[in-house]
């Protein structure tokens, strides 16, 4: 049965990929906290494989960033401490329950460059107050994200430099192998608490360096093979 929307059903969220006139439209967001031992002890953690734990971000809050282009990012209001986290976004074509690790990465389309850009005041105050992320997580484009680059062009990516510098500072470079919960693993785990779709991304989770910007910075972020996004904070 077609529906009959009340008003204009709101705009499906997509990614571009790489090389294909076809875009990703995309479903939901998941994100892995503390995935690098060295910004878990930054955050005040300890890195320990403890079973991971995840949040969302809304899916409409995907920014897209074309490579080789300056995008503006809005600074987003009731935050003084607004701070980017560098990460690979890997994208799933496959669904499912309960999948097997062995298995998870016939689930992934490509990978991508993002930023779970992220008010930090807020989620300082959440945590002390015992409140929910999202006001933390969820800004309005606090996901931008680069092109996709399709697993079947680039292989699945396991190592490689990722890095975000501001203003031509470096303030991030670690390597993707230093995550604490793998790619296949990170996707097995998220299956056994939700039935994964195809559509759905994750952000794979931030190294250290985590810093904030202002108004006027110019954050540069970069995966080995991936390319390199640039947003200018406005
Ligand atoms: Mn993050």
């Amino acid at each position: 049965m077609t529906q009959i929307y009340a008003f204009p059903a709101p705009a499906q969220p997509f990614l571009p990929i790489i090389g294909s006139e076809s875009v990703f439209p995309v479903r939901r967001i998941f994100c892995i906290g503390r995935n690098y031992a060295a910004h878990s002890r930054e955050m005040g953690g300890d890195p320990t494989r403890e079973p991971p734990f995840f949040f969302q971000k809304a899916a409409d809050t995907i920014q897209i960033c074309p490579l080789g282009q300056i995008v503006d990012h809005p600074y987003p209001p009731m935050t003084s401490n607004y701070h980017f986290e560098a990460e690979m976004v890997v994208a799933l074509h496959q669904g499912g329950r309960d999948i097997k690790e062995a298995t998870a990465l016939d689930h992934v389309f490509g990978y991508a460059v993002g930023v779970d850009m992220t008010r930090r005041d807020r989620q300082d105050e959440a945590k002390s107050l015992k409140r929910p992320w999202e006001i933390a997580k969820s800004a309005d484009f606090s996901a931008p994200i680069g092109p996709l680059h399709p697993a079947s062009q680039v292989g699945h990516i396991q190592k490689g430099a990722i890095t975000l510098s501001v203003n031509g500072n470096v303030k991030q470079n670690a390597n993707l192998s230093d995550m604490i919960w793998s790619v296949p693993e990170q996707i097995t785990i998220l299956s056994t608490y939700f039935e994964l779709k195809a559509g759905d991304l994750i952000f794979s989770g931030t190294p250290e360096g985590v810093g904030a910007v202002t108004r006027g910075d110019v954050m540069n972020v970069a995966i080995a093979t991936l390319g390199n996004i640039e947003l200018r904070v406005v």
